[in-house]
């Protein structure tokens, strides 16, 4: 493999040339100015590069594709994490399977056959590894220590990517009646032995605002430091995170390729259920590096300030927060919006819509960005209702089990069909296990509540004969490490305690 010429990163908030290294990236997570990290320059792919891809595994694909972007980390450094992240022990079923729904243009690109059966793992089980390199090429010498507030998904999947990783150790707190009793379990039985799980009293934006404040303490700050640690996050927004996620994309292209579905340099569409606005971004860096993509499809339940503002133009946080089935899906500020801003507009457009967005909860863009976002993306969303007859419809017309926040894409890729009649192939990412979700895909299959048994695992099993994830079977009979609750304003000697 050729060596690449270094790549260097700066802040979606910063007109100063680019200077941080992709390690110190990594390690840093966020810019001192708020702003997200990106690359200075797109790397990129063409049509005979494809060609090379196509004749790899995942795992080759992979290391490939990270080592244009993250330059400091050797090729074989890259193949060895991703051998490690992306092995058949971790991803059974492959770790990134394209599956044709019936003789339909739609395929779903399932991500979710990792360790805790949610598309997180594809970046959170080789981020860690990144990170611990990562200490070694910035002479850093102390230990990191990673906090995460979750509302079910993240938490595990940060448990699974950082136990037992060199000079990491984390930390989870979940909302003690926030998560799903399959969620819970998969924290409190975590094995490892730089892990820990506390559970509080209180909701989401409590854990989350107890974890900012603690990373903002200077005392925390100094007691750390004095005991050789230093904080880091696992949060979404870290570019360790966004880089793995590119690489299934190419993937699953090079795959179609494979297949004969179609010819190398042919146009496809991907559509993605949205939250974080991470995923599509990562699609469209894809896009930008010169794959064939054409419309890039986001996806939103009622949560739809991102439909909005596809066709608006203006970003509208000040809204009704909904609760829906897809709850991955529930958020209303999208992060990772802010590095298409700044793609797109530059980086003192992207400021002072961030500034807008702080004073006001809303910021808008001129129609001739809107213009420039809308040559790619469109946004769709879809209700509860549409939801579960989408989960029912894709199991009767195609015998394919789809989960909620799946649903939602499937459900908006066929709106877009039928709007504009562009029958373009359309890769859908699949975000999670439907069984991560039992309960609701076995009412919206049947219309009835199930028997209530581990949220509905047996249920929807007796029904669909579908396989339950080998990490979610026995989750039952698993021993339970972690059963600690706390009040919510005692996180931070908690942190005090475990140090
Ligand atoms: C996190 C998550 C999403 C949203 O992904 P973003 O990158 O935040 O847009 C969608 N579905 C599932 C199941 C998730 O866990």
């Amino acid at each position: 493999m050729e060596s690449n010429k270094s790549m260097l990163y700066k802040s979606t908030r910063s007109t100063e040339s680019a200077s941080y290294s992709s390690a110190q990236v990594i390690k840093q997570g966020l810019a001192v100015d708020g702003g997200l990290f990106v690359p200075d320059s797109i790397p990129t792919i063409n049509s005979k590069d494809i060609k090379k891809l196509c004749s790899m595994s995942y795992i080759e694909r992979a290391a490939y594709i990270l080592s244009l972007f993250l330059t400091d980390y050797k090729y074989e450094e890259l193949l060895y994490d991703c051998n490690e992240a992306y092995k058949q022990s971790s991803f059974p079923g492959g770790p990134a399977p394209l599956v044709r729904l019936g003789n339909s243009n739609v395929y779903s690109l399932e991500l979710w056959h990792g360790p805790t059966a949610a598309f997180k793992d594809m970046a959170l089980q080789i981020m860690p590894r990144l990170l611990s390199r990562s200490l070694v090429k910035t002479g850093e010498s102390r230990t990191a220590l990673i906090l995460v507030a979750t509302s079910g998904d993240t938490g595990k999947a940060a448990l699974e990517g950082y136990k037992d990783v060199e000079r990491t150790r984390i930390t989870v707190f979940y909302p003690v009646d926030g998560v799903s009793r399959v969620q819970k379990l998969q924290m409190a039985t975590q094995t490892g032995n730089n892990v820990d799980v506390c559970a509080i009293k209180g909701n989401f934006d409590d854990a989350q605002s107890g974890v900012k404040q603690i990373f903002s303490d200077p005392e925390m700050f100094k007691l750390l430091d004095s005991k050789n640690y230093f904080f880091s996050s696992a949060n979404s927004i870290n570019w360790g995170r966004l880089a793995p996620q590119i690489v299934y994309y190419i993937s699953a292209y090079c795959d179609l390729i494979n297949e004969s579905k179609i010819e190398n340099g042919e146009t496809i569409n991907i559509c993605v259920p949205t939250g974080n606005f991470g995923n599509i971004l990562a699609a469209y860096i894809a896009k930008l590096m010169g794959l064939p993509f054409g419309k890039l499809i986001c996806a939103s339940n009622s949560n739809n300030v991102l439909t909005e503002f596809l066709r608006t133009g203006t970003y509208d946080r000040n809204r009704e927060f909904h609760v829906t089935m897809s709850p991955s899906m529930d958020i209303l500020i999208s992060s990772n919006l802010e590095r298409l801003l700044y793609l797109i507009a530059g980086a003192d457009k992207t400021a002072a819509y961030m500034e807008d967005l702080k004073k006001y909860g809303k910021y808008s863009v001129s129609t001739d960005i809107l213009n420039k976002i809308s040559e790619t993306f469109v946004g769709y969303c879809t209700n509860e209702v549409e939801t579960a007859d989408t989960i029912k419809n894709t199991y009767k017309n195609y015998a394919y089990l789809s989960d909620t926040h799946t649903a939602v894409a499937l459900n908006c890729a066929e709106k877009y069909t039928t709007e504009t009649g562009d029958t373009t192939i359309t890769v859908v990412a699949s975000t999670a296990s439907p069984y991560k979700f039992a309960a609701d895909v076995y009412k919206s299959l049947t219309g009835n509540n199930s028997s209530g048994n581990l949220e509905a695992l047996d249920d929807l099993y007796s029904l669909t004969n579908v396989e339950i994830p080998i990490p979610l079977r026995d989750i039952g009979n698993k021993t339970i490490r972690f059963n600690k609750t706390i009040e919510k304003n005692d996180m931070k000697n908690y942190v005090k305690s475990i140090l």
